[in-house]
């Protein structure tokens, strides 16, 4: 998110300085499975998600350098009980402008033989969804930012951001350096609220451990099959490059959940590889002789509705990109767009609105205008 605002910024003329900790990546973003889908039940959801994918596709020609967008196509299906809320989401879908085919299961069947579809009544696919690779994006969208005039500073940590009289005036960084600057982004990810606290800023963000197993396919399982939801198995999959599956959990569960921002193993425990392998091959019965090839951990921000805070918070000039749940690397060039334009303007677009700080206060979280109950409090990716 910092590098996508930082080369929105550039575009518009404003300098703007990426302060990274770590190494750009170190984050989510490197954790993340990086499926670019524009499956949501929001419409401000599937609005930043359809103009993001956009830029995706011409994500070299926008910044001089590939990022690896697949095309892979996006498969899920419904029960029968869930038939009504699925075809008014397919109608959502469609209004705001997605490509989206309505299947019978046994059509779906013939797109991707290896899929059970037997449990299901009818199927979507949207043929635009796709993976791209994280690192090589955030490092692209920071690279065409300096060669756009920002600047990128790796391996310095931000302390605390520096208020006088009500104002921001930059931050401090470890080694007690300053940057001095009237406006302040926060997109650090999970520790986004500790930096924002000590700005007398709470957020509504809790922790959450998301895990991603790789699977090499068995010979014979044919070519890379398309990602895939399957909300009652809880699984999310999609191909790793053309031999490997990455499979992961559509919700993590309780006892997922972290007290702070940092995880101290990103390791894949083993039994959850086990877990994860046995519930994909339930839906894809010849993964059952898939071989594990490991996997890693990362952490989800989540908010309480599970979709970001973008907007300006606390004292003038400071803002947050914050509480992506689990979602927000398919949305990170649109946000980036938004967000530029908020910065440089002072005046916040229209689409932010739903996504402001003060929304849990005021009771108007965003809330799905087609749910659909088998997604029910999940942290989808
Ligand atoms: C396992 C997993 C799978 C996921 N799968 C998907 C998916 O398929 N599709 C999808 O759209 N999203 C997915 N996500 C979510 C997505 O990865 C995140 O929402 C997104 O990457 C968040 O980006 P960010 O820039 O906000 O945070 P981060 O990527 O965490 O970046 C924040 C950066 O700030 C740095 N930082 C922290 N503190 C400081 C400090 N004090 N000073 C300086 N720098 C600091 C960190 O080092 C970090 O690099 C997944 C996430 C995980 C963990």
């Amino acid at each position: 998110m910092g590098a996508s605002i930082a080369f929105h910024l550039a575009r518009r003329g404003v300098g703007a300085i990426l302060v990274e900790r770590d190494h750009i990546g170190a984050g989510a973003t490197g954790h993340s499975g990086a499926i670019v889908r524009q499956f949501y039940e929001s419409r401000v959801g599937i609005r930043l998600a359809r103009k993001s994918l956009a830029f995706f596709r011409r994500f070299q020609g926008e910044t001089g350098v590939p990022c690896d967008f697949r095309r892979t196509g996006f498969l899920t299906g419904s029960r029968l009980r869930d038939l009504p809320a699925f075809d008014a989401l397919v109608g959502l879908l469609r209004t705001e402008g997605v490509r989206l085919e309505r299947l019978r299961p046994k059509e779906a069947a013939g797109m991707e033989p290896q899929l059970d579809v037997s449990d299901y009544e009818a199927m979507v696919h949207d043929p635009d969804a796709g993976y791209a690779d994280p690192i090589a994006t955030a490092a692209g969208f920071a690279q065409a930012a300096c060669r756009d005039g920002a600047k990128a500073i790796e391996g310095e940590e931000v302390r605390e951001v520096i208020i006088r009289r009500g104002r921001v005036a930059g931050e401090r960084l470890r080694g007690r350096d300053v940057i001095s600057s009237e406006r302040v982004v926060l997109a650090a990810g999970n520790w986004t609220p500790w930096i924002a606290r000590q700005a007398g800023v709470r957020l509504p963000v809790h922790f959450v451990r998301g895990d991603v197993a790789i699977l090499r396919r068995p010979p014979g399982s044919g070519a890379p099959p398309r990602i895939h939801f399957d909300v009652y198995g809880n699984t999310y999959s999609r191909p790793e490059g053309e031999k490997d599956v990455l499979v992961g959990y559509m919700d993590s569960g309780p006892q997922a959940a972290l007290r702070g921002p940092e995880l101290l193993d990103n390791a894949l425990p083993v039994a959850t590889g086990r877990d994860l392998l046995s519930r994909l091959a339930r839906r894809f019965p010849i993964m059952a002789r898939a071989q594990p090839r490991g996997g890693w951990s990362g952490l989800y921000d989540v908010t309480p509705d599970a979709y970001p805070i973008l907007d300006a918070v606390g004292p003038t000039g400071l803002f947050v990109a914050v509480g992506f749940s689990g979602h927000g690397f398919k949305l990170c060039p649109e946000v980036g767009r938004l967000l530029g334009e908020f910065i440089a303007s002072d005046r916040k677009p229209d689409e932010l609105a739903p996504l402001r700080a003060h929304r849990y206060r005021e009771r108007e979280p965003v809330v799905p205008e087609s749910p659909f109950p088998a997604l029910r409090g999940r942290t989808l990716p």
